[in-house]
């Protein structure tokens, strides 16, 4: 008992220091919350369409300021405000072709070629894409068409861009920086390219709306397959949590505002009235878009399925 008393003092020591620290400390160290997966690089969210399979892929997370809105009302109404976003590829993989739509950053401005690194682990060869589908030609979406080594990523891949799109770009008709038209022009340089008029099938069951304002050609693609179907809108908006309740709302990345904002509510109008699942390249959420009495829209997720 001499020996077993001391220990059991010495723990009781110990557990009055323990508590003592739990009032003295705060009880768990202060971190910032991580974030959310679906705002991670490298997530994945895996669509069943039929035979085929739709990956939604997080390139990276990136961030939109309140002060990118254009109106000044919004501007204002949001000011400090940051909206957490995302850069998104997709990946649909039917029984004879695998399909990228657009690139992400690749290894521009130090990113990581996300989009290529999902690939490897899903045991996906670069080489294996037989065709890209781009959106526009805007650096997020480009840029990944380009691998670390600063050549073609894809080899064997056909390109396929609306005609509008491809035109302005390859002519200089944007108001995009010099240094982001060149970097387009080179990502695309190694690559054969085919345009298309917009409502054309661009490849079986994939149709090309023209959703033209946010660039001269930029396009809305509806996929149908297996009795499945989904848009994926490229940019038709930035910070979802305005644009969606509002889709006046402009950022300064839209090139031809009055035209993006026309296209914005007719898309999220037609979603709406065809029941179409979507999903886009900045925001996160795939889901469904409805009308509101006040003339704006609410997107529900829907969970992968
Ligand atoms: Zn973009």
């Amino acid at each position: 008992m001499k020996t077993i008393q001391p220990l059991f003092a010495r723990l009781g020591l110990s557990l009055l220091m323990l508590l003592v620290m739990q009032f003295a400390l705060p009880l768990r160290p202060v971190h910032a919350a991580p974030a959310a997966p679906e705002l991670t690089a490298g997530y994945v969210e895996e669509i069943s369409l039929g035979k085929a399979t739709l990956l939604s892929i997080v390139d990276s997370p990136t961030s939109f300021e309140a002060r990118l809105i254009t109106a000044k009302e919004y501007r204002e109404k949001y000011a400090g405000t940051t909206f957490p976003g995302v850069v998104k590829t997709w990946l649909l993989i039917t029984q004879d072709r695998k399909i990228l739509i657009d690139t992400g950053w690749g290894t521009k401005h130090g990113h990581k070629a996300t989009t290529l690194n999902v690939l490897a682990r899903r045991g996906i060869a670069p080489e294996e894409i037989t065709d890209i589908l781009m959106t526009h030609l805007d650096i997020d979406h480009v840029s990944g068409l380009l691998g670390p080594d600063g050549k073609a990523a894809y080899l064997r891949a056909i390109i396929h861009v609306s005609e509008p799109e491809y035109t302005a770009w390859m002519q200089d008709a944007t108001n995009r920086s010099r240094d982001v038209c060149a970097n387009t022009k080179a990502s695309m340089a190694p690559y054969t390219v085919k345009t298309f008029a917009f409502d054309a099938e661009v490849l079986p069951g994939i149709h090309g709306r023209d959703a033209s304002g946010h660039t001269p050609g930029h396009t809305v693609y509806d996929i149908a397959m297996g009795g499945n179907r989904i848009a994926i809108l490229g940019d038709i908006m930035h910070i979802a949590e305005v644009q969606l309740r509002h889709p006046q709302v402009c950022t300064v990345y839209d090139m031809t505002p009055d035209k993006a904002a026309q296209s914005r509510a007719a898309t999220f109008k037609r979603l709406a009235k065809e029941g179409l699942r979507a999903g886009g390249m900045h925001f996160p959420m795939i889901g469904y878009v409805t009308g509101q009495a006040d003339g704006g829209f609410v997107m529900e997720a829907q969970p992968a399925q």
